[in-house]
């Protein structure tokens, strides 16, 4: 399995009321014990368009 470490921050998603792409706002959720969980939120609407997990405290180990 392939993994990428690199951190997508989605400043766009669909809106679904809104019909097109909109600049949305990130709302923490909930803190879970696997990391956090943030809500996107429509900046024009309001409606959550998206969730997505952070994994902030899971720390990348590199063994050299
Ligand atoms: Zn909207």
């Amino acid at each position: 399995m392939i993994e990428t470490f690199k951190e997508f921050d989605a400043t766009e998603l669909y809106c679904p009321k809104c019909g097109r792409a909109v600049p949305v706002r990130k709302r923490l959720l909930l803190i879970l014990p696997e990391g956090e969980e943030y809500e996107y939120l429509c900046s024009v609407c309001g409606t959550s368009v998206g969730t997505k997990l952070v994994r902030g405290t899971e720390q990348v180990q590199i063994v050299i």
